[in-house]
């Protein structure tokens, strides 16, 4: 219940009326929500009332000042003026009832907006810890945790690798603490990605699904331009035309297993061959790092994900006449056929980012593992854990580890540091150069990070679930890559799902903080302060015991 309550107390009205709480000096962060209409000339509140103001407070733990307004509609008579009155007055009291602490006010004003005749509007003033927030920060290198793992630790030699035949046999994996582990790709600058289209006599392509491949491949450009915060462009170069493969594409469907990423799997080369063969003599290659092959999306060619292959992890290669190519994905049905919820360009997404060393978050050692939070402890938040999630994003811990988010958009402490601290945090999504991450180091191998969401129109899947608030996840340098490294702390029940329906499952973890929720972890209680138009306030605080 705290979970619906919390999401509709998320909603702030922007109608606004004079108080006499002003004082100078202080700056209050002002939050306000209307009660749901009173029935008659009723003047208790009704248990949806109760509910609506049992949120507000719940959602305002700081609140210096608890207005209660009665509004009344400009021409009704002035005898309305008790009974709105009436109603804030008794809004006002169960507000004390539940936080004694609160300092309320009640009272009554007309109104041109018929809409709010005969309402009570709840104003809640907390200070406003903006201009304090960001005080403690220490250097950044505080907090660059070590890997130190089953595949990595401290001091290990950092590779840079120069080409395929280096890296091949020798990459241990993709890092998920510092230092970064670079692939034989670039994971900053320009990477040069080939769209081939290829199809078959009994599978031929259409303009549509020309046309289709085109905005996917977009959406992928667009997704690495944003989650490097600009620093990494996707320099896309399309086929102009479908390539015909001769035969029939059945003699190159693929089963799960012949799918397979890594031991033998020698049929998923006789289509990469088929296809650089269809392709190779129209086709330059020269300087292409990444090759998407599209096929016609009408006939079950490849039955699971589709066939991948990474620079450092290959039983598969394109050989073309300018170079062998290492890195390449073609999404399958999976993807294909998931009526929108799971569209080729997140599997392009999540596939690239293994390439430019980018780490697996579900736990793979937890393969049958039905509890969720351990099974892929960052579910439905990060496209490296679920590529079918409603939340289309890479952490701000994930971003820092490649170098995208700068020292200076992360806020580093430690658990010692702290007594009572604010900090802001602005939407990871956005690229503005400003804070995105507070990275609170609890020991060698541990820390919990907090960053700011916000619903993205142009990646996130539409969701019933508010997804604008806080996430508070712990990250664990003992756990390699494909070992669940971070873990998203709720602040009502990690073991209590949400429902989020997309591609064959129906519920996420339920990991949003909004604004007054919060979770003690490591004797510290991390408490989503304020949630704002722009910028979000974190309080840390120490706990006893
Ligand atoms: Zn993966």
């Amino acid at each position: 219940m705290k979970k619906l309550l919390a999401t509709i107390g998320a909603l702030v009205l922007t109608v606004t009326f004079a108080t006499p709480s002003q004082s100078a000096g202080v700056k209050y962060s002002v939050y306000q929500k209307t009660l749901a209409t009173y029935s008659g000339s009723a003047t208790g509140l009704s248990s949806v009332q109760k509910a609506q103001v049992r949120a507000t407070v719940e959602a305002n733990p700081n609140a210096d000042k608890f207005i209660c307004t009665g509004i009344r509609y400009f021409d009704q008579p002035m005898s309305v003026n008790i009974m709105v009155r009436k109603r804030a007055k008794a809004a006002c009291e169960y507000a004390k009832q539940l936080n004694p602490e609160l300092s309320t006010w009640f009272q009554n004003k007309p109104t041109q907006a018929r809409s709010y005749a005969g309402k009570v509007l709840l104003t809640v003033k907390s200070p406003d810890m903006r201009e304090e927030a960001n005080e403690l920060s220490l250097d950044a290198d505080i907090c660059k945790l070590q890997e130190d793992s089953r595949v990595r630790s401290p001091g290990d030699l950092v590779v840079d690798y120069t080409g395929e035949a280096e890296i091949r046999g020798r990459y241990r994996g993709n890092s998920t603490a510092f230092p970064f582990a670079p692939t034989a790709l670039p994971v900053t600058g320009a990477i040069d990605v080939a769209l081939v289209y290829v199809d078959w006599e009994d599978n031929p392509g259409t303009a549509a699904g020309y046309e289709y491949y085109q905005e996917q491949v977009k959406f992928f450009e667009d997704f690495y331009w944003m989650v490097s915060e600009h620093k990494l462009d996707m320099r896309i170069h399309s086929s102009e035309d479908w390539f015909r493969i001769p035969g029939s594409y059945e003699e190159l469907s693929l089963t799960f297993e012949e799918e397979a990423q890594r031991g033998e799997a020698p049929r998923k080369q006789v289509f990469y061959d088929a296809a650089v063969g269809a392709s190779d003599p129209e086709f330059d290659f020269t300087g292409i790092e990444i090759v998407f092959f599209a096929i016609p999306t009408g006939k079950s060619v490849f039955f699971h994900g589709g066939p991948h292959e990474f620079n450092f992890d290959w039983n598969g290669f394109l050989d073309t006449d300018e170079r062998a190519i290492y890195d390449t994905t073609t999404p399958g049905d999976w993807f294909l056929n998931s009526g929108g919820d799971e569209p080729p360009w997140v599997n392009y997404v999540h596939e690239v980012g293994h390439m430019i060393g980018i780490p697996h978050q579900a736990n793979e050692d937890a393969k049958n593992e039905s509890r969720l939070w351990i099974q892929n402890p960052l579910n439905g938040y990060d496209i490296m854990a679920n590529q079918g999630g409603a939340s289309r994003t890479m952490t701000s811990w994930l971003r820092w580890l490649a170098g995208w988010l700068d020292d200076d958009q992360v806020v580093c402490a430690t658990k010692e540091s702290i007594t009572e601290e604010y900090f802001e945090l602005h939407p990871i999504n956005e690229v503005n150069g400003d804070v995105e991450s507070l990275v609170i180091k609890l020991s060698g191998t541990e820390a919990v990070v907090v960053e700011s969401r916000r619903f993205d129109p142009a990646f996130d899947r539409k969701s019933k679930n508010s997804k604008n608030g806080l996430l508070v996840y712990t990250v664990d340098a003992t756990k390699a890559s494909a070992q669940g490294n971070q873990a998203l702390l709720s602040p009502r029940d990690i073991t209590q799902y949400i429902e989020e329906r997309y591609w064959r499952s129906g519920h996420e973890l339920d990991a949003m903080f909004f604004q007054g929720d919060s979770v003690v972890i490591d004797g510290l209680k991390i408490e989503a302060y304020s949630i704002g138009k722009d910028s979000d306030v974190v309080k840390v605080s120490k706990v006893s015991g």
